[in-house]
């Protein structure tokens, strides 16, 4: 069982990627489970066709630790195991602590049944909170890919993701797969990403082009590779899930100074030089 983190900036794409690349991975015959890392615990949701589903947290209060996996976990596109960890009261308690309270509920209650090959989690943030490093310092996942795009703060971002899983490397054995680029469609997107990825020591993985038929399918509450299975789109979600299935390349990342960062956008992204 390979289990997966996916991070990345609020916004840049993680659960949009995440379900649609596991709804690739369940075509090619895989058995997934998908948990949801954000309070917004919308993780799920186009594989679910938006069947409001209870939280794990929410679970929790209300009913106790006596809860039947059946509530907080169900069955979405092509049986792909959909789970929402959910978040802590507003204003009140630590997100990052509830995911592992999730995580170890699930664990107690029998959700990570042998049959299957992937878990995946999608996380909010870029560690600028501990709590969201959890998955990984826990040594859950094992196995890290980042979105990003050309656009500054979503490197930025995944330079400090990047300084996460450096830390816990080494006692728990987490290993950075690849960058995952969702474009923006900023100018020399692929090669800032390529740059960067070869600055911090791993791969991008795959380019994942920006395309509207992402929108429709969102709003018909469905993956594009439900919504529209032939388009280029749902082509290009199935190569995503292809290269993370044949993917061999784990390291631990090489984080850059903020200077090099900067540096790396010059030489490659289309940054006007502020004289
Ligand atoms: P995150 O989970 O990182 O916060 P989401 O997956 O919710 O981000 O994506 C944010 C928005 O970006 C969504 O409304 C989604 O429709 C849009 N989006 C994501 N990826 C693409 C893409 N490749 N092409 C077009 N729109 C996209
Ligand atoms: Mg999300």
């Amino acid at each position: 069982m390979r289990q997966i983190a996916i991070y990345g900036k609020g916004g840049i794409g993680k659960s949009t990627t995440t379900q649609n690349l596991t709804a690739g991975l369940s075509e090619i015959g895989k058995k997934v489970m998908v948990v949801g890392c954000d309070p917004k615990a919308d993780s799920t949701r186009l594989l679910l066709g938006g069947l409001a589903q209870r939280t794990v947290l929410d679970t929790l209060r209300e009913e106790g630790e006596d809860v039947d996996l059946n509530y907080i976990l169900k069955e979405g596109f092509n049986g792909i195991k959909c789970v929402e960890s959910g978040g802590p009261e507003p204003g009140v308690g630590c997100a990052g602590r509830g995911i592992i309270t999730s995580i170890n509920m699930l664990e107690r209650l029998g959700a990570y049944t042998e049959d299957l090959d992937y878990v995946f989690y999608d996380v909010l943030g870029d560690v600028v909170c501990g709590g969201f490093a959890m998955p990984i310092r826990e040594g859950k996942a094992k196995e890290i890919y980042i979105v990003a795009s050309g656009e500054m703060m979503a490197l930025y971002a995944a330079n400090n993701i990047s300084k996460g899983i450096k830390k816990y490397a080494n006692k728990g054995g987490v290993r950075l797969g690849g960058i995952i680029c969702n474009s923006r469609k900023v100018d020399n997107e692929e090669e800032l990403l390529e740059a960067f990825a070869e600055e911090l020591g791993t791969q991008l993985i795959y380019f994942v082009p920006r395309d509207n038929v992402v929108q429709r399918a969102e709003i018909n509450k469905q993956t594009v590779i439900q919504f529209d299975p032939e388009s280029n789109q749902a082509r290009e979600y199935r190569s995503l899930a292809e290269a993370i299935e044949k993917n061999e390349n784990f390291v631990i990342p090489k984080p850059m100074s903020q200077k090099k960062l900067e540096e790396i956008f010059l030489a490659h992204g289309l940054v006007e030089q502020v004289v």
